[in-house]
């Protein structure tokens, strides 16, 4: 995951006229949010264009496909979803009152997310680990809920947004790209981490092997960097430009118009280089253009 900033989605003429008109019908109970869904896919190149074609959640290109839009807050009623005591599978229970949906932003283009099926559809894969955002959106506290826009600021969601700009930071992953909380058990962050890896399905195989693929061929442009960099410093001739040749490849490799995918997790790597700090300094100052 990475953060998508979605505050200038390209609207077409009259859309939000459109979108008001079908925000106050699924209000007055006149209709069903699918019923409109045809106004919220118009949006859908407009998303796709901010993240170049990966998905918000998990960073995999998307190929074409018409279930393209999430609703971050579900439009259909609301299923309520927390983790096992053991913090591996997921158990369901009912919303108490029961949740028909967030209607007020069923049309609302803040609430939408460009996701691949496996990120926003509920299924199992063959290894029979479940996956899927679905209709769920756990709280940390569920007493919290919404049940109308003016309440919606109470609430503190448990999945991680790609909309937000720092959430996307709270994952962790081990050597095998696998992701997991570095928070103490039972915290909000823990909660956040765990339950979003669980419903995004952020651990599945094929994202790990993709992630470490991605590294193997990225870490060798840091590599020649910091080779260039430590010649620079000696002083020796003609490091100075070979330095910012290398720092141009790293550039167009998180490029907004590059088709490079788990950009998130580069970054992660990047955080940990030991050297980082004192050795290397321009990898920080790296991380905050690129991140
Ligand atoms: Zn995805």
């Amino acid at each position: 995951m990475r953060f998508v900033d979605n505050t200038f989605i390209n609207l077409p003429v009259n859309w939000e006229d459109k979108a008001e008109a079908a925000t106050n019908e699924l209000l007055a109970g006149n209709i069903v949010a699918d019923d409109r869904s045809a106004i919220w896919k118009e949006l859908k190149e407009s998303l796709e264009t901010l993240s170049n074609g990966r998905c918000w959640y998990c960073e995999t290109n998307i190929p074409r496909a018409d279930n393209a839009v999430d609703h971050y807050r579900p439009k259909g009623k609301v299923q309520g979803v927390a983790l096992t005591a053991d913090g591996k599978s997921l158990t369901r229970f009912d919303i108490v009152p029961e949740h028909s949906g967030y209607k007020w932003a069923a049309f609302n283009p803040e609430n939408f997310r460009f996701s691949c099926q496996h990120c926003n559809e509920y299924r199992k894969d063959l290894q029979g680990t479940a996956g899927g955002k679905w209709n769920y959106f756990p709280l940390v506290n569920e007493a919290q809920r919404a049940y109308e826009v003016l309440d919606e600021d109470n609430e503190v969601p448990v999945l991680l947004d790609p909309c937000k700009r720092l959430d996307w930071r709270l994952l962790s992953y081990d050597i095998s790209g696998v992701p997991f909380s570095r928070f103490e058990e039972g915290s909000p962050e823990d909660i956040k981490v765990k339950l979003s890896i669980r419903l995004y399905h952020l651990d599945q195989n094929r994202l790990n092997e993709g992630r470490i693929a991605q590294w193997k061929l990225f870490k060798p442009l840091i590599d020649e960097a910091k080779k260039w960099y430590l010649k620079k410093l000696r002083q020796d001739q003609g490091a100075d430009a070979c330095f910012e040749k290398e720092l141009r490849k790293i550039g167009q490799w998180f490029h907004p118009k590059s088709k490079n995918t788990y950009l998130g997790f580069l970054v992660y790597q990047l955080e940990q280089d030991k050297n980082k700090d004192l050795l290397h300094p321009w990898i920080g100052e790296l991380i905050r253009t690129v991140g």
